[in-house]
């Protein structure tokens, strides 16, 4: 498995004959990745509310009857024109707290498809593979090469209506980078991201930076945008609200994102002293208002 990863890391990133200390401090800082990602779900696993597997579950929104958030939801889903493909890496799906469910529940079956896995080939994914290379795709992936979904313009000569596939990613931040970055398919389509998210609602996981937010909180901003309806945002958002404020009820504690606890002093991790982690962390610091 690790063999697997170290060969996979050397041939994305380019560097075929990176040393051996450059290979352990890309695992190291993977290894701290992991933990980083995982610290926001130490204290909601505690939850007396959410720790038996067996309660009996809601179908619609996934959630234990007791905290069914249903009545947060539309009555109807959501009348909108642009398709959601979701990839979701696979430890997404056994998380305590989950937004995709929510999402999905909002929206009509056919505009929400949900593929869960880590890697996605096209023989295996031709469905997906069709919708990657359809010229009417977007891939959510923020960096370098993303367009503004805010600035998007139209396609020059296309007769068709502005209807749109949006590809999201959901996972941890490094899981979305690893599954975009290794993932050749999801690199077809257009790639966007948002300028306008806002600040995460979700405030009971730790998110890397202020402009990180979970999938749900994407798939609002983003189908706001397209479907130019700023309703859609609320509608999608209540019950993540409902939820937050449910699970900060019942002794969940608020997470402020990385960016803002290095900024105020109160990250209490140690730094890495990996330099590439370090530099990351200062653009964050830096960057906030991408
Ligand atoms: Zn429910």
């Amino acid at each position: 498995m690790s063999s697997e990863f170290d060969e996979e890391t050397a041939v994305i990133s380019g560097q075929e004959e990176e040393s051996r200390g450059e290979e352990e401090e890309e695992e190291e800082e993977k290894k701290e990745e992991e933990e980083e990602d995982d610290e926001g779900f130490s204290v909601l696993s505690e939850l007396p509310v959410e720790k038996s597997e067996r309660r009996p579950t809601c179908r619609r929104c996934c959630r234990p009857l007791k905290v069914c958030l249903c009545p947060f939801l539309p009555s109807r889903p959501l009348d909108v024109s642009t398709c959601l493909y979701i990839v979701q890496h696979p430890a997404e799906e056994s998380r305590v707290l989950r937004t995709v469910p929510l999402l999905a529940a909002c929206l009509p079956v056919a505009k929400c498809r949900v593929l869960v896995g880590r890697r996605f080939s096209e023989d295996r994914y031709p469905e997906l593979a069709a919708v990657c290379r359809d010229s009417h795709t977007l891939v959510l992936y923020p960096g370098a090469d993303a367009h503004n979904l805010e600035e998007l313009q139209p396609h020059t000569g296309d007769t068709h209506t502005n209807t749109h596939t949006l590809i999201l990613i959901d996972g941890t931040w490094s899981q979305a980078r690893d599954m975009f970055l290794k993932n050749t398919l999801l690199q077809l389509p257009r790639q966007v991201q948002l300028c306008s998210a806002p600040s995460s609602q979700y405030v009971i996981r730790t998110q890397p930076n202020n402009m990180c937010v979970s999938t749900l909180e994407c798939a609002a901003v983003a189908l706001s945008v397209l479907e130019n309806d700023h309703n859609i945002q609320e509608v999608l958002l209540r019950p993540l609200r409902a939820l937050c404020s449910f699970q900060l009820q019942h002794g969940a504690q608020v997470h402020h994102s990385k960016e803002q606890l290095i900024r105020s002093g109160e990250y209490k991790k140690s730094l890495p002293r990996n330099k590439r982690k370090i530099r990351r962390m200062q653009k964050l610091i830096s960057n906030h208002t991408i």
